[in-house]
């Protein structure tokens, strides 16, 4: 999400007459976009806001500013601790950034975190200069009205919105005629999209008859309230991909009572059910959170036999980070030790590690087809791509160009990646074709 909000903010200032810097050694203005999710993510802010202090010991007209939901949820301690900052603007204030420097050139320091019910940058066309120029991210709504107990987002990304449809339509328009193949939709909780009569369904279904060569993914949808019609509409169109990330947080019911996540396991696993036999193949991930509140040894079974039993091919996976202002800082406390945490997560992740090998193995013969997206990190003579099913293959280069659609056969695998013989460069209506046929 920061990703594609950086690509706006990448829009909002060259409109405003910069460009892009070649190295932050050159520049005039470093913004750093940052995330609050967890404590570690803050961290990492605070580490580069220090390496950034080298840079303005050699050139002191440097401005750097820091955006997004840290900024939101520390002005004070940012401005206050780090001399280094100049401007500081919230998720909601993008479209301030220009008027705020120009406020620091007066050498003062500038500060907007207004959260806003209507901002959803609908007519910033962003500006992509960081990504492969194959797959995108398209940002179709923004804030989360959810409430998670442990989460922080409703609180520095503000209240729910949606982006009107014909804006986002255009947008992939354009990027389907810019040669992009891949946009995945993205948003808190993809399943509340509303735009008059338009619901996430509609969406998908018009945004896939822009370009059937371009296929689309969606980030996160929330299993309280995922549509059955969705699942119908993935099913019937190639190029709906066939993997969903369908985040449970956890597997015991006393524990997402806990979260404040409105569903139970029995329905949990009924809906990845329903998603297995109306969509055949389709893969599944997860978020998992270890280490919440009060969480017992049983409860951590719980999201293991979870886990288990669901066998996801991927899975996010984090220990509980406490939040100030979340109702899990308000009214729980944060009582499971750090050691026990880290144990719990570590079981967590090799049970998954083991899971991806297990399913990953049983694709061995399988035929899959990948979207080309750059050189494999290994070796220079092999390419890697995505799987519909979202999962990382690597392949021989022979001709094959970052953006084709290539059918490969899978030969080997490690829980991570599958190892592939390509088969022959194709499209997606012709390797659909073809599956419908045989
Ligand atoms: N809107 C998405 C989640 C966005 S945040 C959804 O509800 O699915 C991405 C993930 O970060 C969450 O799914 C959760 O697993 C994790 N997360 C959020 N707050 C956290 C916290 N305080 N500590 C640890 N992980 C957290
Ligand atoms: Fe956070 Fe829950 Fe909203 Fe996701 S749905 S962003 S976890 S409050």
């Amino acid at each position: 999400m920061n990703f594609a909000d950086s690509e706006i903010v990448n829009s909002i200032l060259i409109e405003d007459g910069m460009t892009v810097a070649p190295d932050p050694e050159s520049a005039d203005v470093i913004l750093v976009n940052t995330c609050s999710i967890r404590e570690n993510a803050e961290t990492k802010v605070w580490n580069r806001l220090k390496e950034l202090k080298t840079i303005k010991k050699t050139n002191s007209d440097l401005t750097v500013g820091v955006l997004g939901c840290m900024a939101e949820r520390i002005k004070d301690r940012i401005i206050e601790e780090e001399n280094l900052v100049d401007i500081v603007v919230g998720p909601d204030a993008y479209r301030d950034i220009p008027r705020l420097l120009a406020e620091v050139d007066d050498g003062r320091k500038a500060v907007n975190v207004l959260l806003s019910l209507e901002e959803t940058y609908a007519d910033i066309a962003p500006v992509r200069t960081t990504g492969n120029g194959v797959s995108s991210f398209v940002s179709i709504m923004r804030g989360c009205d959810n409430m998670c107990s442990f989460c922080v987002v409703p609180f520095t990304r503000g209240r729910e919105r949606s982006r009107p449809l014909e804006s986002i339509l255009k947008e992939i328009q354009q990027l389907s005629d810019e040669g992009y193949k891949e946009v995945t939709l993205l948003g808190q909780n993809v399943n509340s999209y509303k735009d008059g009569e338009n619901t996430f369904t509609t969406l998908m279904d018009a945004a896939s008859l822009i370009n059937p060569e371009v296929r689309f993914r969606f980030s996160s949808p929330h299993p309280k309230d995922f549509p059955d019609d969705l699942l119908y509409l993935i099913a019937e169109r190639p190029n709906l991909c066939n993997y969903i990330h369908i985040p449970a947080q956890a597997g015991s019911d006393s524990m997402l009572e806990r979260m404040r996540r409105p569903y139970t396991r029995k329905q949990y696993l009924s809906l990845t059910e329903k998603m297995r036999e109306i969509i055949p193949g389709v893969s599944l991930s997860t978020d998992i959170i270890a280490g919440f509140c009060g969480e017992t040894e049983e409860e951590h079974n719980g999201t293991m036999t979870l886990m288990k039993e669901v066998g996801y091919d991927l899975a996010y996976m984090f220990a509980y980070s406490e939040r100030e202002r979340t109702l899990a800082y308000r009214k729980f406390e944060d009582d499971v030790p750090e050691e026990i945490k880290k144990r719990r997560l570590s079981e967590i992740i090799s049970q998954q590690m083991e899971i991806q090998k297990e399913r990953n193995l049983t694709e061995i013969g399988t035929h899959h087809l990948v979207l080309v997206e750059g050189t494999s990190k290994k070796s220079e003579d092999q390419v890697s791509g995505r799987t519909d099913t979202n999962k990382i293959a690597v392949f021989d280069r022979r001709d094959f160009q970052k953006g084709d659609y290539v059918e490969v056969e899978v030969t080997d695998c490690t829980s991570a990646t599958l190892i592939a013989k390509p088969i022959r460069k194709t499209t997606i209506s012709e390797f659909y074709g073809a599956a419908v046929e045989a």
